[in-house]
């Protein structure tokens, strides 16, 4: 057999290491209290789960989806968008269901990046802007997300040749892993970069509405010409606890859209017809489940903060997002840190690196665990020695 070269090119899986060790000590009995992956904990709403219900009853929705979703779902879409962040949306042109955020960010590569083309890509960011970019046969260029840039790229920093190059940008804010958050004056820039270099813009912006101390994170299509240049994805996932239902959105420029549907339209077949009417009911309904678990993930996160700080972490409390990103101390690389808080905690938490070159020197840690293993990692953490205090 002869695989594919994009095969062979992936990226090796860095949580190779981590993982032996997780399945190690859970062989041996011990139980492993992970704060690594980002899947909320608590259940999708009952009011959601009724609807879903009810429609998975109905004949007409075991049938083949339409790939552009129903119009109905579509109008929901740009309802919940105008109200959430005063944007006006097009049902018919500027509104695209997805099989979750994950898929249409996979698939937009192909719209736009042909073999020896360059993409724009966040380090550390979420896997799939650089991968999909290497599946279409494009480049990634990295631009670095430092602490001291407040976690946004530095534009001015890309230099000429490559911005005239690039077709495509990513960005993703509020921000996994760094829970950065980015105002619309960013995204002002973002939109006058990509207009001056021909660029298309892709905001993934799933946790929009995880957000603590009364932060209200803004869309991209906000910013001024934000609709001519670029899209934003958005989710079910995280707002409404449906990471398992897969469903999400892209919105924005029509020509982007229309071709994310077209590549969508020869490969999948959309959303399940029951499950998007059950996101319907999570976009239509009453919204105060969403109140209720950022309360929840807010305790969480502030407990948390103040376990690593007295643990001799730097971090800083998020104002958004499921994640702390926390610096590791002085004279660990970030797996060499993960590994020693699972040797001698039984606590998971993911190596910086995992996300990308610049994720070294940093931990991320997610506040999609139940309250009692919350705890119990917050004691486990209380009761470690690092060696070098
Ligand atoms: C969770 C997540 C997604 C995926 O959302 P789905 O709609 O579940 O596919 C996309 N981007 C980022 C940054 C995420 O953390």
């Amino acid at each position: 057999m002869r695989l594919a070269n994009r095969i062979e090119k992936l990226p090796p899986y860095l949580f190779v290491e981590i993982n032996k060790k997780i399945a190690a000590k859970r062989a041996q009995g011990v139980d492993v209290v992970s704060f690594g992956i980002g899947d909320p904990d608590i259940p999708t709403p009952a009011h959601i789960l009724d609807r879903l219900n009810e429609a998975s009853r109905v004949p007409a929705n075991h049938r083949y989806p339409e790939s552009d979703g129903l119009p109905e779902f579509r109008k929901a879409i740009a309802g919940w968008y105008h109200r959430r962040f005063g944007v006006t949306l097009d049902p018919d042109t500027e509104v695209l269901p997805l099989i979750g955020a994950k898929e249409g960010i996979a698939h937009m590569s192909l719209c736009f990046i042909d073999p020896g083309d360059v993409a724009l890509v966040p380090d550390p960011g979420y896997p799939v802007y650089s991968v999909g970019t290497l599946f279409a046969g494009g480049e990634s260029h990295w631009m670095p997300l430092l602490e001291e840039n407040g976690w946004l790229p530095d534009l001015d920093a890309i230099p000429e040749d490559v911005a005239r190059k690039a077709k495509i940008l990513w960005i993703n804010y509020p921000n996994n892993p760094t829970g950065a958050v980015a105002d619309l004056a960013f995204f002002d820039k973002v939109a006058a970069y990509a207009k001056r270099y021909d660029i298309a813009v892709c905001h993934d912006a799933p946790y929009t509405e995880i957000a603590f101390d009364g932060c209200r994170p803004p869309s991209f299509l906000q910013a001024a010409g934000a609709m001519d240049v670029g899209v934003e994805f958005h989710s079910l996932s995280k707002s409404y606890n449906m990471t398992g239902w897969r469903v999400g959105m892209a919105v924005g420029n029509a020509t982007m859209i229309n071709a994310l549907m077209r590549v969508k339209s020869n490969l999948d077949s959309g959303v399940p017809q029951a499950i998007q009417l059950a996101a319907i009911e999570a976009l239509t309904g009453p919204q105060d489940c969403i109140e209720k678990n950022v309360a929840h993930y807010q305790r969480r996160r502030d407990k948390l903060v103040a376990a690593l700080t007295r643990l001799g972490l730097r971090v800083l409390p998020p104002k958004a997002s499921l994640y702390l990103w926390a610096r590791v101390p002085e004279g660990f690389t970030s797996a060499e840190f993960a590994a020693k808080l699972i040797d001698e905690a039984a606590v998971v938490v993911t190596p910086g690196s995992g996300y990308g070159r610049y994720g070294e020197g940093y931990v991320r840690l997610s506040l999609t665990l139940p309250d009692q293993d919350l705890d119990k990692g917050v004691e486990r953490l209380a009761a470690l020695h690092l060696a070098d205090r």
